[in-house]
């Protein structure tokens, strides 16, 4: 069955983060399925030039203008080097790049979001690995998805459980969705000790290995509000019809209900190859020599109520989803400032949710339902300035 997909040419942004490395391992393991045609990454250099060497992609760039001499340097004795680019451009050129047929967004936070857009108008399906893309820039980038008939695919470990789920489904028989959150690094912490914890201890995940920032929006709930805004775009559902579950055991990675009250859920050991491998084969499934889940071993799965009180960034979540328009965009820069400031330990824990509610507040009045991308962009340096000067 697998042997029906044919080698597909990707290509990958965000190449030396989390969700890069785990999709590099893909290729490893199946390099009859999957080239890569182009890479895009940051500082990283020293990696991104490894990655060069191992998978020879076609097109390379690097965000920062400052480190084309140290990227050239490292692959100076490459026989036939790729073509180098630097900058937002060069990234967004290479995601438009050659006859990739898939672009993996990996890039953390909104910067994901103009290299995307010129993936989708470049006729590539895009795996959604950055969900502040969507988040932010739905009002623009949902249109576009349909104007040029791509696929937006889901790699966040919970939409593509839905999206599993949904296989079979008819239009118009999903009821609701049910979110499964891990409960982040804090869960089983009292809410009063959550003002004086620290960067190293929210960092600790305790199921899923991610980068940084999603790390932190997983002790503060966000990540999984975001989520939450993230499913209404993808799946059309309105924001009363998506609830948020804890399972702290992290193996249902989240679950459907349809019309006639049945309950459709996916099940896997935390892995994020698994989401990234279907959406980058889909509707295929490719075999794998992965560990297997044993439901023995997994043992016990329980379920509680989120906690709105210990964790307000799920009600935010819900109101910026609910305002709409450019709303989401607010919150997540002004998470993704928050965040920022807290890792440098400049504000605390508690801080962040504090700082996204006043930035939100300020701008409701300012709300636009059919906002474009430059206010989206704009919208977006506004809202990192008001989080900074909020605190
Ligand atoms: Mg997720």
């Amino acid at each position: 069955m697998s042997e029906s997909i044919k080698q597909k040419a990707i290509t990958i942004l965000g190449s030396t983060g989390s969700i890069g490395t785990q999709t590099l391992d893909i290729v490893t393991h199946h390099p009859d399925k999957f080239r890569v045609v182009g890479l895009a990454a940051g500082r990283n250099i020293k990696l991104l030039a490894e990655q060069i060497r191992t998978f020879k992609p076609e097109i390379v760039a690097t965000s920062y203008e400052d480190k084309l001499p140290e990227l050239k340097n490292a692959i100076a004795d490459i026989p036939n080097p790729p073509k180098i680019l630097v900058g937002g451009e060069g990234v967004a050129e290479v995601a438009r790049y050659g006859d990739a047929e898939s672009v993996v967004t990996g890039i953390v936070g909104c910067a994901g979001l103009l290299p995307t857009i010129a993936a989708i108008e470049a006729g590539k399906d895009i795996a959604l690995a950055n969900k502040e893309t969507l988040i932010a820039g739905a009002p623009v980038v949902l249109p576009l998805v349909e104007k040029h008939g791509v696929k937006l695919l889901p790699a966040d470990s919970e939409h593509s459980a839905i999206f599993q789920c949904l296989q079979g489904v008819p239009e118009g028989g999903l009821r609701r969705i049910i979110l499964t959150a891990s409960g982040g690094s804090f869960r089983d912490l009292p809410v009063e000790k959550l003002a004086t914890v620290t960067v190293q201890d929210a960092l600790k995940h305790p199921n899923w290995s991610m980068g940084q920032k999603i790390t932190i929006d997983s002790a503060t709930l966000m990540n999984k509000g975001l989520e939450v805004i993230e499913a209404h775009y993808l799946f059309g559902l309105d924001y009363n019809h998506i609830d948020i579950v804890i399972h702290p055991q992290s193996i249902i990675h989240s679950l459907i209900e349809v019309q006639d009250t049945s309950v459709l859920a996916q099940l896997g050991w935390p892995d994020m190859r698994l989401p990234l491998l279907y959406a980058l084969s889909y509707p295929e499934r490719i075999y794998t020599d992965w560990e297997q889940l044993d439901l023995v071993k997994a043992g016990s799965f329980t379920f509680r109520e989120p906690d709105h009180q210990k964790y307000p960034c799920m009600k935010l979540a819900y109101a910026a989803g609910k305002a709409g328009g450019l709303m989401p965009a607010v919150l997540n820069a002004a998470n993704e400032q928050a965040v920022a400031l807290f890792l440098a330990e400049k504000i605390e824990f508690l801080d962040i949710p504090r700082l996204i509610e006043t930035v939100c507040d300020r701008f409701s009045t300012q709300n636009k339902q059919y906002p474009s991308l430059e206010d989206i962009v704009e919208v977006d340096t506004w809202a990192r300035r008001a989080v900074l000067e909020s605190n």
